[in-house]
């Protein structure tokens, strides 16, 4: 069996007209919630495929996103391992240092086709709020994002990088006063506003149409790095792998890969090991599940009530999956693996120390599987999706970590 020609058509037929991926994804939304989605779904299939829409995104990823982004050839890394090669796909180069804009943009500018004046989302560590007030900003829109209390005290500097954006940040005062009241604060104020107002979701999760919509607007990241590999090298990678928190960077990657005779692994994070509240590994110990709107794998207890989740990369430590993951793990497309925070954070220092980039701990975890695979295989090519930089991260990486010096990265070295 040719596992690779399954997926000739894949992007066409998923997920189908009601969101399913397989057995995962679907919208589970109360009733007076179900006439927003469903407009935006609407909306969406109507508008992205006309060539107006499509020539003006690509516009904007060229002119204010600097698109297309790199894929460079990490020769003094690889070489340590021997001699499989290791690419990066730069995504810390799009504007903002990340690739969750590349959503937002292209959500913003489905909203300015609908007529919509505000942009709604919530935010936990802030990474997505920031994106999209940038977004929010360059369509001359409202952004309202709702951000729990206890999240806006840690993550200091991304309320003020949203607050000077022009975005509202507000303050969301229940319950634990994080991101799962931040998304049922932002979904009631999508029922009161959705005449006006679009909700934006931050991963390639959610009810459907965010799963696919957020997959469609990331998979400009491996479209571009397939060509610009194909270009470089005149082959394809033997692999690609990308870190999986919600998924929307890793089937950015991914989803144009699918069909090509390529290994793909996805990477989460094990954090301090597997026991319960150590990781958010949700594909390595998670089971079938709804939460938040859709169904997928998640990390559950008995009642269907999500776990405690840690991980060190903020962005990563999400209890559940976008369901295309889930998907494509049953298909046995996809091989999800795991890298622990040591793991992540010895791949942190050797990209700053070996190539002159400092990564965000979220793709440290990809870049921590590739070298991995560099040194069981000795030869061929990863291909590395570096979903982001990690200027936000040198603090926290500073105090608990120093300069790397425990990791002594000369061992590698001979
Ligand atoms: C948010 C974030 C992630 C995780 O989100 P996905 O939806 O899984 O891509 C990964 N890397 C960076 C830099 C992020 O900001």
């Amino acid at each position: 069996m040719n596992k690779y020609k399954d997926f000739d058509n894949y992007l066409k037929e998923f997920p189908n007209e009601d969101g399913y991926f397989g057995e995962y994804g679907g919208a589970f939304l109360p009733p007076e919630l179900e006439p927003a989605f469903k407009e935006a779904n609407d909306a969406y299939e109507a508008i992205c495929h006309s060539a107006q829409f499509i020539n003006e995104l690509r516009r904007i990823r060229k002119e204010f996103q600097g698109r297309p982004t790199p894929v460079y050839h990490c020769e003094r890394l690889s070489k340590l391992f021997g001699n499989c090669q290791i690419y990066l796909k730069r995504e810390d180069l799009n504007h903002t240092g990340a690739h969750k804009l590349n959503h937002c943009m292209g959500e913003g500018l489905l909203a300015k086709y609908m007529g919509k004046k505000k942009l709604i989302a919530e935010t936990g560590a802030g990474q997505h709020g920031v994106a999209l007030a940038t977004a929010a900003a360059y369509f001359g829109m409202e952004c309202d994002i709702y951000m729990g209390e206890v999240d806006i005290e840690k993550q200091h500097p991304n309320v003020i990088r949203m607050k000077m954006l022009g975005a509202n940040v507000i303050p969301v005062t229940h319950g634990l006063k994080t991101l799962k009241e931040a998304v049922d604060a932002a979904f009631d104020a999508y029922l009161k506003e959705y005449d006006n107002a679009i909700y934006c979701i931050g991963s390639a999760l959610g009810p459907h149409p965010f799963p696919k919509m957020v997959r469609d607007f990331q998979s400009v990241i491996g479209i571009e790095a397939r060509e610009q590999f194909l270009d470089m090298t005149g082959i394809m990678p033997d692999a690609v792998c990308a870190c999986v928190g919600g998924g929307s960077n890793s089937l950015g990657m991914f989803t144009p890969f699918l069909a090509d005779p390529v290994e793909i692994y996805g990477v989460e994070p094990l954090g301090r090991g597997s026991g319960v509240g150590d990781h958010a590994a949700t594909m390595q110990y998670g089971t079938k599940g709804k939460l938040h709107g859709f169904e997928s794998y998640l990390l559950q207890d008995e009642n269907g009530e999500p776990l405690p989740v840690y991980s060190i990369a903020s962005g990563l430590d999400y209890p559940g999956v976008g369901p295309e993951h889930a998907y494509l793990r049953d298909a046995n497309r996809v091989n999800y693996v795991t890298a622990s925070d040591e793991e992540a954070m010895e791949a942190f220092f050797l990209l700053c120390k070996y190539e002159g980039i400092i990564p965000a701990i979220e793709s440290s975890h990809a870049l921590a599987y590739a070298i991995k695979y560099a040194k069981e295989h000795k030869s061929g090519s990863i291909l590395v999706c570096l979903s982001g930089r990690g200027d936000k991260d040198i603090d926290y990486v500073y105090e608990n970590y120093g300069c790397g010096e425990k990791f002594n990265l000369d061992k590698y070295n001979k």
